[in-house]
Order: structure tokens, then C-alpha cells, then sequence
């Protein structure tokens, strides 16, 4: 078995609604959405948290934002707005251990979030 929730996803072990998929990116609906839209955009290989991310991952983690900027202009939000957001450890709200960023639109999103 995979060793966190999101390799499961991407091994289809787990289903998701998956939105969006490149061979080093994978986009799925969030389970419990925040927001019309919100999908959880990955990158396949296994990264634990913002802190883990190394050299080597600053072109991947640059392929998960113009995932998240394509799938809001897919979905007509480029114009109005959207939010990414990704958060890093318990504090901030990490929940699953292998990174992912969070897309939401389709409602006003006050600042600063809780
Ligand atoms: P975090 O709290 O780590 O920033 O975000 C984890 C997100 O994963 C949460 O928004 C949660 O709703 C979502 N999530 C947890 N389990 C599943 C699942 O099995 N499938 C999907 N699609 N999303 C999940």
C-alpha cells in the first residue's frame, strides 16, 4: 500500500475527481470543498510538507501553480479571482503529509483566512 493518502489517489487505490493530469502533476476535487470550486493540486512524487521541498523540486513546484492557474481559467475564474493556498504543518492546518495546494474560487474569500 501506498504511504500517504495522495499516493493512494494517484494510484488509484482511492477514487477521486480527478480534473487535471500531466506525468508529474495530478489535480482532484477536495472531498470536503470549501468553496464551488476546490481541487487539490499535487505533484506526483512524494514531497512531506513545504519545508522538505528542495532544488531539485523548484520546477515541479512551479508546475503546480500554472496547474492551479490553468484549471481556474478552465472553469472561468481567471478574470473574477481565485486563491492557492498550501498549508505547511499542524499549525497552519496540514492535515495530509505529501503537498498539495489548495484551489478555490467561485465565492468572496475574505482575508486574513482564520
Ligand atoms: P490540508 O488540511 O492538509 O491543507 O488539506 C487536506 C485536504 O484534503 C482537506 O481539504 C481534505 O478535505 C482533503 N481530503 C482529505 N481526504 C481526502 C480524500 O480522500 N479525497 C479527497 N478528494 N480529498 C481529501
Amino acid at each position: 500500500m501506498s504511504e500517504d493518502l495522495f499516493l493512494k489517489i494517484i494510484n488509484r487505490e482511492i477514487p477521486a475527481d480527478i480534473v487535471y493530469e500531466t506525468d508529474s502533476v495530478l489535480a482532484f476535487r477536495d472531498i470536503n470543498p470549501q468553496a464551488p470550486l476546490h481541487v487539490l493540486v499535487i505533484p506526483k512524487t512524494h514531497i512531506r510538507t513545504i519545508n522538505d521541498i528542495g532544488a531539485e523540486h523548484t520546477a515541479l513546484v512551479g508546475e503546480l501553480f500554472t496547474a492551479a492557474a490553468a484549471i481556474a481559467a478552465e472553469h472561468g475564474y481567471a478574470d473574477d479571482g481565485y486563491r492557492v493556498v498550501m498549508n505547511c504543518n499542524e499549525a497552519a492546518g496540514q492535515t495530509v503529509f505529501h503537498i498539495h495546494l489548495h484551489l478555490l474560487a467561485g465565492r468572496s474569500l475574505s482575508w486574513p483566512p482564520g
